[in-house]
């Protein structure tokens, strides 16, 4: 049987859901493929974090985008909330980032001043101010916080994106075989399945980690890679982190339940999730460092996920050279929760009203473009 969409998004993690709901919101008839569960990387585990300024490395494109998509949060949240009758949690309570060492301190004295000469929001707290708002972090000679950053959790907001869609009219299919594209010239005019053929105007390809297997398909070869990251949850200790800290190379979660959430590891161990040893010490020893009073906790989960990572370190969001109708919208790496308020907009805009936003100029999926030898 055949039908026929406005647009099919491939993959229905966090960056599918908002592309298909701010696509639908514009009147679009959308389809959404999906291999497995809807929610992607976002509903098996992630930290939830919007530290658009926290954890920016330096100014540019990518820091005016992180920025751009945490201030739509809000507003977004309300919509989606009011639509799904999914709370997502999203908490604006600011994240903090700690040191113990004078080299730390250098480093977040200097980011607050590059984010002061913007005027953004930041401070510097001395320890002790450090300990009121945090007891169970332990020695450190003082922290940066960024108040306007933010903390959602990922799995309800990729949710309650995906319930929004579906009241808006969009259709999800979880195809767990695999699918052909079907392609003339210069445009992809839909994909078949097991059971049918789906016809489409547009195509976004928005497969996270996997999205270059799907390009695989299409003969289009641009350098994404898996970037395996480990979570662990703690059982809480009840008010003892007021919020988000980031300190050496991890950082801590509390949650609205309770729990606790440590992390992370960053490794390119190709598509295997699943939890190692390795990096259950190294969380472990990072926790036992910076906030000894855990030492006891039980670790209620452990989990390892898939970060769409790109040389750059920067989102692929736009169309792909070969074909008129085809776009990307992946590549988010360790930040596509915080970019997916800015990405479903931007695409749908795009796509569908023929307006980019200028702050996507830097992230067109041609920089990755190989050039003829
Ligand atoms: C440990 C960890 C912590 C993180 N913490 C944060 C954080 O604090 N803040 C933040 O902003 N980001 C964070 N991230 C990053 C964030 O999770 C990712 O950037 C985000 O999930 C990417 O979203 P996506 O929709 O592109 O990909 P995914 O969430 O991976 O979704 C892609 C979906 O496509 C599906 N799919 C795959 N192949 C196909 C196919 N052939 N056909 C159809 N569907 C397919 C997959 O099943 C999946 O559901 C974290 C990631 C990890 C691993």
């Amino acid at each position: 049987m055949n039908h026929s969409y406005d647009l099919l998004v491939v993959g229905g993690g966090v960056i599918g859901c908002s592309v298909a709901f701010h696509s639908a919101k514009k009147g679009a008839k959308v389809m959404v493929v999906q291999k497995g569960p809807i929610g992607g990387e976002a509903v098996a585990l992630t930290a939830g974090l919007l530290a658009a300024q926290a954890d920016a490395d330096e100014p540019g494109p990518l820091f005016d985008l992180g920025r751009a998509s945490a201030a739509l949060f809000a507003g977004q949240v309300d919509e989606v909330r009011e639509l799904s009758g999914i709370d997502p949690e999203y908490e604006p309570c600011g994240v903090w980032v700690a040191s113990s060492t004078q080299k730390g301190k250098d480093r977040l004295l200097d980011k607050m001043r590059w984010q002061q000469e913007r005027s953004l929001a930041v401070e510097w707290l001395e320890p002790a101010a450090v300990k009121d708002v945090h007891p169970g972090l332990g020695e450190n000679i003082g922290a940066a916080y960024f108040p306007t950053d933010a903390h959602i959790d990922s799995g309800l907001w990729t949710l309650g994106l995906a319930e929004a869609s579906r009241r808006k009219g969009v259709r999800f299919l979880d195809q767990a075989s695999s699918m052909e594209f079907l392609r003339e010239r210069r445009r992809v005019s839909g994909v078949r399945t097991g059971e049918e053929t789906l016809l489409a105007d547009q195509v976004v390809l928005a497969a996270g980690a996997w999205t270059p297997r799907v390009l695989d398909a299409l003969r289009i070869s641009i350098p994404l890679e898996p970037v395996k990251g480990q979570l662990m949850v703690l059982a809480g200790v009840p008010r003892a982190f007021r919020g988000p800290v980031y300190a050496g190379a991890g950082y801590l979660i509390p949650r609205f339940d309770g729990r606790l959430v440590v992390g992370t590891t960053y490794e390119r161990a190709g598509y295997d999730t699943r939890p190692t040893l390795d990096a259950q010490r190294f969380l472990a020893d990072w926790a036992a460092r910076w906030c000894p009073g855990l030492r006891d906790l039980p670790v209620v989960d452990f989990q390892g996920g898939l970060r769409p990572g790109t040389p750059d370190g920067g989102p692929l969001m736009g169309r792909l050279w070969d074909y008129d109708n085809l776009f990307i919208a992946s590549g988010h790496y360790k930040s596509g929760i915080l970019l997916s308020a800015f990405t479903g907009h931007y695409m749908a805009d795009g796509i569908l009203g023929g307006r980019w936003d200028p702050l996507g100029a830097s992230f067109l999926p041609e920089r990755f473009r190989e050039k003829p030898s």
